[in-house]
């Protein structure tokens, strides 16, 4: 099943519903990141979130999630933009904990069940729309759920799951989200809460073949959805070796005249994607060159 965020409306547009299929991305970020089982669904269950964020925005704009609990994993950061584009790290990803009780990724005590939940959506304002609640169990979608409450007043059904293999890889991953927007009969608001309760999760019903529009379809019930867009999601993080040297060059000669005396060269490591950039020491030399230079007379 292809990685995809999936977007559509029921009850003439007063429910907004999406469904994203995240197994690849969340498979990518695991590697990258070498993130332990519970850390590789915290993780995963951010960068999903994040992709459900993402629905409806428009080209050039982004949303960032921030997960930070008092948990060993120490917080988690997923981004996502229009493109299905996803991108995130743990600040901890080596950080495990024992299954639960009920043989389950505990992903709450990971995380931490006392914190914050901070969205931030950039839509190419002037400044970003920042939101923020308290996190209410660590366990990423229930924290979503209240967040979409208590700081954007929608009340919202939201669901996460990353099915991680005794080998660590990802088996699946995906969530869905319902929104109630303002009009939406009461009625068909808690008939849908009550469906929410008896629905398997996502990652058993993606592994019991069924499309991504079947779990929409089984998601609404009787509701019959208007399918919207189709976006493919993958993990893509755009850092450059370009970005990489605009950041070295912010740091102004004196520091990198100190860095090359010191290290030989300039090594940069991309939180969001652990890509690895290293300069020379003559490449670092020639940053400190352009620094150097005189701004040339345009005039
Ligand atoms: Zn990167």
């Amino acid at each position: 099943m292809r990685d995809t965020i999936l977007q559509a409306t029921a009850a003439d547009g007063t429910i907004r519903a999406s469904v994203v299929i995240s197994t690849h991305a969340v498979e990518d970020a695991r590697i990258r990141h070498v993130t332990s089982a519970t850390a590789t669904a915290a993780l995963g269950r951010s960068l999903t979130a994040a992709a459900l964020l993402s629905a409806g925005l428009k080209e050039n704009q982004s949303v960032m999630l921030r997960v930070l609990g008092d948990g060993p994993i120490g917080g988690v950061i997923a981004q996502a933009d229009a493109e299905g584009h996803v991108r995130g790290y743990a600040m901890h990803p080596q950080a495990d904990l024992p299954h639960t009780d009920g043989r389950k990724l505990d992903v709450g005590g990971l995380v931490g069940r006392r914190g914050m939940l901070h969205v931030t959506r950039d839509l190419g304002l002037r400044t970003p729309y920042h939101g923020s609640a308290r996190l209410v169990s660590g366990e990423i979608a229930e924290d979503l759920a209240s967040y979409f409450i208590t700081s954007e007043q929608i009340p919202s059904v939201v669901a996460l799951g990353v099915l991680v293999a005794p080998n660590l890889s990802v088996l699946a991953a995906g969530g869905l989200c319902i929104q109630a927007l303002p009009g939406a009969r009461p009625e068909i608001v808690d008939a849908l809460e009550a469906r929410a309760r008896r629905l398997l999760p996502i990652t058993q019903m993606m592994s019991t073949g069924r499309t991504i529009e079947e779990i929409l379809a089984e998601s609404l019930g009787d509701l019959h959805p208007h399918i919207g867009t189709t976006t493919p999601l993958a993990f893509y993080c755009r850092c450059s070796r370009e970005r990489v040297e605009g950041v070295l060059l912010m740091l102004g000669a004196q520091e990198l005249e100190a860095l090359v005396a010191q290290e030989g060269r300039a090594e940069v490591t991309c939180r969001f994607c652990g890509d690895r950039y290293v300069l020379s020491d003559d490449e670092v030399r020639g940053l400190i060159g352009k620094l150097e230079d005189p701004v040339p007379d345009v005039m």
